[in-house]
């Protein structure tokens, strides 16, 4: 029984570094980085940030999935992997704190007025700018799960009033928690910001379509930290250019890196950043170490995904 870890980002964390972290967790395990062609009947656990054609067709006696990292829409979809074959992901903490964070620091920006004084700075101009008050202005976070709830509950210990939106009913201190496809019109046509962190599934996608888009409040801004496949791209440049959308930060896209000569780049009212709101994992490898373990116990794995509902 081994563990193939398959990576292939040079920006990212390399195999052997990943093999290093999990090696003492798994002494006597055999854990391959490389060159397994001649082990691959052994494979039990394949960790990787995608699945690269061909890999999972090899593995004949593979039972784990393990993503490392959150998103798994293209694992779970990835026709090439057996209905047997578990999906977990990772829940580590740092990543949602820094998502969390990303959505406030944008949304203190505008609310501050910053990129203004910045430029009137830049121009010698003094121009007092009455800053936007907290307990006036609505967040909607869509999405309530590991990272949505840490980003409502930033938003609700800064004063904000802040609406949630998930599939299911919670229950948030400070957090105005709807459910369900029917409340979402609503819960948009009242926030001033909507960070969305939702999951790319068959519900999600195209999410925010020109209908859609129609119900967010005049002057609203949109930030998509989640997956890029939500927005129909083209209904979002019309929302901006002629609608009722003020603004859009977007740090996911469909087409990643966001192509050179995408329209998104040089728009007044977007704001790229390319994926990099969540970005360390700290701790969150030590689970995978778990899961391996308990894929040889039989005990129920950390983090299992629901392939059918694909998140
Ligand atoms: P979770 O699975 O913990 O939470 C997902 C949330 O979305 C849940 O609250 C869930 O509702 C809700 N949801 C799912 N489908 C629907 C639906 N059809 N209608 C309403 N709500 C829905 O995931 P995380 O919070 O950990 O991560 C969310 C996403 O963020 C990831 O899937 C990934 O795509 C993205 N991500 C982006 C990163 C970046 O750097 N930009 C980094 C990490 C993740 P319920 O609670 O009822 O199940």
């Amino acid at each position: 029984m081994a563990i193939l870890i398959d990576i292939r980002d040079p920006s990212w964390m390399q195999e052997q570094e990943l093999c290093d972290l999990l090696s003492p967790h798994l002494p006597g395990v055999s854990i391959y980085c490389k060159d397994a062609a001649a082990h691959e009947d052994e494979i039990i656990m394949l960790a990787a940030v995608k699945l690269f054609p061909g890999v999972v067709k090899n593995l004949p006696n593979l039972k784990l999935v393990q993503k490392l990292g959150a998103g798994v829409d293209a694992i779970v979809n990835d026709v090439d992997l057996p209905d047997s074959v578990n999906v977990c992901r990772l829940k580590p903490d740092a990543p949602a704190q820094e998502i969390a964070e990303y959505c406030v620091a944008y949304v203190l920006q505008m609310q501050r007025n910053i990129q203004l004084h910045h430029d009137n700075a830049g121009r010698r101009v003094w121009k007092p700018l009455a800053p936007k008050r907290s307990p006036h202005t609505t967040i909607g976070v869509l999405g309530l799960g590991h990272i949505g709830g840490r980003t409502a509950t930033s938003f609700a210990a800064l004063g904000f009033r802040v609406l949630g939106w998930s599939r299911s009913e919670k229950r948030i201190d400070g957090v105005e928690c709807r459910s369900g496809e029917a409340a979402l019109p609503g819960v948009l046509s009242e926030c001033d910001y909507v960070a969305s962190i939702l999951p790319s599934t068959d519900q999600t996608r195209n999410l925010f379509d020109a209908g859609m888009l129609k119900n967010m409040k005049s002057g609203s801004v949109l930030i998509n930290a989640g997956r890029g496949d939500l927005i129909v791209e083209q209904a979002l440049l019309d929302a901006l250019e002629q609608g009722n959308l003020a603004g859009a930060v977007l740090d996911v896209f469909r087409a990643e890196p966001l192509p050179a000569d995408h329209p998104f780049w040089n728009h007044h009212k977007i704001t790229v950043t390319p994926h990099v709101s969540g970005w360390h994992l700290d701790g969150g490898f030590e689970d995978v170490a778990e899961n391996y373990r308990r894929l040889t116990t039989g005990e129920a794995l950390l983090h299992q995904v629901d392939r059918q509902a694909g998140y």
